[in-house]
């Protein structure tokens, strides 16, 4: 199933050029181009003759220039390269291809990680398959013909952490417990035949949010992950911070300064205990704000939680109150640490719980905070983990902050 329409960007001002053009998605013309990547007029010129020759740029009619000379508008082709996106959840493995904007060509949703991960990689090598028959069976092509599976440049794997990225290992992820040293990248390339690149489902997320979004170059990005625990990433200028073994952004267990019992790490009122989706639901179980979980799904219970507080049943609001006056107390202390532009809040659970829960954080984190900063709620949905893992794989791939 390997692609035929490989890559051949091995050039850092090759990745530059694609770059620029990216981020003018109406188009650009060439000294626009020469004008942002700051290389010569031949050089950008060479250059985009080889990424028209791929296919990954066009020519897309002409504007008048300063002299009379009409200038040629280039802008990306969306279309001519996919990537595929995975994201290991508790919740349930789901699968998204998506075009060089990281728009969503086609997606799948698979049963949760089991204790089998070599069966898990290879449900997720077929469901690949599966979607690449469908693509073929709708007749979808790039413009220049090839097929989905010729389209496919490589995955990205979003996974809970523990994990390694330089040795693209899942090391020992709490929300995953079947998973122990699993080698993903080399199993799931060896059952595809594709590059595979793997990072956290928190890096992966705010990958979606700076990829797909046209934002000022060099901003720094604060992304809150919600899912059944919560992480934070940062990124600036589109490049993620990792830390030195990718553990960057696991604060479930910062202090939140509230009133809260004594946590297993030794500190009072930590995050998680707040936050995590599991004590969550199991508070509103005891207090029969919801029944047994029944086959539902974690983010749909979240759901029924949310309906709950929202129809006023006490219990359910204090659940919820607690949820969001904890994590904007979290969110406080962060932003004094990384002094964002923005904060993006998202994630699988986060639509259930932001309309109840985004006023409190909001006031909880901005406290203090000497200028003005945005926190708004994520566009992209509960499927941001798949697509956020196809963005890791674009951004790794294909933009000169990736290397
Ligand atoms: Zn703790």
């Amino acid at each position: 199933m390997r692609g035929t329409t490989m890559l051949d960007l091995g050039l850092r001002n090759e990745l530059i050029v694609l770059d620029a053009i990216r981020h003018a998605p109406a188009g650009t013309s060439q000294s626009e181009v020469v004008h942002r990547s700051g290389l010569s007029r031949q050089a950008v010129s060479l250059i985009t003759r080889r990424l028209r020759a791929q296919g990954l740029i066009e020519a897309h009619g002409t504007l008048a220039g300063s002299r009379g000379k009409p200038r040629t508008i280039l802008r990306l082709v969306p279309s001519s390269r996919l990537a595929v996106g995975v994201h290991l959840d508790p919740a349930g493995i789901s699968l998204a291809v998506v075009d060089l904007l990281a728009a969503v060509i086609a997606q799948r949703t698979l049963a949760p990680p089991t204790a089998d991960p070599a069966s898990d990689v290879a449900r997720i090598a077929d469901a690949l398959t599966s979607v690449q028959a469908d693509l073929r069976a709708q007749g979808w092509t790039t413009p220049d013909g090839h097929d989905a599976a010729e389209a496919m440049l490589g995955i990205g794997v979003a996974s809970p952490g523990a994990i390694d990225v330089a040795r693209g290992r899942v090391v020992s992820p709490p929300w995953l417990p079947g998973w122990r040293d699993v080698p993903v990248v080399e199993q799931l390339g060896q059952a595809t035949g594709l590059p595979v690149v793997l990072d956290k489902d928190t890096n992966a997320a705010l990958t979606a949010e700076t990829w797909s979004v046209a934002q000022p170059p060099g901003d720094t990005v604060l992304y809150l992950y919600v899912g059944a625990g919560v992480g934070s990433a940062v990124s600036t200028g589109g490049r993620v911070h990792h830390g030195a073994a990718a553990q960057a952004g696991e604060i479930g267990h910062l202090p939140t300064g509230l009133d809260g019992p004594l946590c297993g790490c030794g500190r009072r009122a930590c995050l998680s205990q707040f936050t995590d989706a599991a004590s969550m639901l199991d508070a509103a179980e005891r207090q029969g704000l919801l029944g047994t979980a029944d086959g539902r799904s974690m983010t749909a219970r979240l759901g029924d939680l949310a309906a709950a507080a929202r129809g006023g049943e006490a219990g359910a609001v204090e659940l919820l109150d607690g949820f969001g006056t904890a994590l904007g107390e979290a969110l406080r202390t962060l932003i004094g640490v990384h002094d964002p532009h923005r904060v993006v809040i998202g994630g699988p659970s986060w639509p259930s719980l932001a309309p109840l829960a985004l006023p409190l954080v909001e006031q909880r984190a901005l406290r203090s905070s000497p200028h003005a900063v945005t926190i708004e709620s994520s566009l992209i949905g509960d499927g941001v983990g798949a697509l956020g893992a196809a963005a890791l794989f674009l951004q790794r791939e294909l933009s000169p902050t990736g290397r």
